[in-house]
């Protein structure tokens, strides 16, 4: 059955201690943990979807306006992919089954194909990584259970500024979602 995982908005502007709207130390902890699920997923044969977050400057129409700083603008580095998921994109992406969607909202589902997209391809498992665990994986996991996804969720790569609402994210999921916590 035909898996994806989800990379969401392991960015610059989340991850690094100089970011926008960063998680600092806990998202940068996951770093590695998020790449080797990244890499063994793509080596696995699985669809990798990377959902980024895109705004623009001064959008007064959009609600994290009046939410949080700006972040994750276009044309700027804080989109980047953070660390060593930078490089490990520039060695996949040309590859059929590798994507990038720039996301609306926190949900990787908001402005993006990516529902079309995974029934094209038949995918009925969505494995979930990146930050915040509760804010955008959180969001990106509500959407997948209301489309009928499968959903598992990859502890050691997914973070949150605190350790409390990182676990209530996890908690949510398993229990409230039927989400699967891999623990690595
Ligand atoms: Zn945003």
């Amino acid at each position: 059955m035909s898996k994806a995982l989800i990379s969401i908005d392991y960015t610059v502007d989340f991850v690094a201690d100089d970011g926008k709207l960063t998680a600092g130390k806990p998202a940068q902890a996951i770093e590695s943990a998020l790449v080797n699920a990244t890499r063994q997923a793509f080596e696995a044969g699985d669809y990798i979807f990377f959902a980024i977050d895109r705004h623009d400057v001064d959008d007064k129409f959009h609600p994290e306006s009046k939410l949080f700083p700006p972040h994750n603008l276009t044309g700027t580095s804080g989109r980047n992919l953070y660390g060593t998921l930078a490089p490990l994109y520039q060695e996949i992406k040309d590859d059929s089954k590798v994507f990038w969607m720039d996301k609306r909202h926190y949900s990787a589902f908001s402005g993006t194909d990516l529902d079309v997209r995974l029934r094209e391809r038949g995918v009925k498992t969505l494995v979930l990584t990146g930050v915040l665990t509760e804010i955008c994986v959180l969001h990106t996991a509500i959407d997948a259970y209301n489309l009928g996804y499968e959903i598992e969720v990859v502890a050691g790569a997914v973070a949150s500024l605190t350790p409390e609402t990182h676990q209530f994210a996890l908690n949510h999921m398993a229990s409230v979602l039927g989400a699967k916590i891999i623990e690595n």
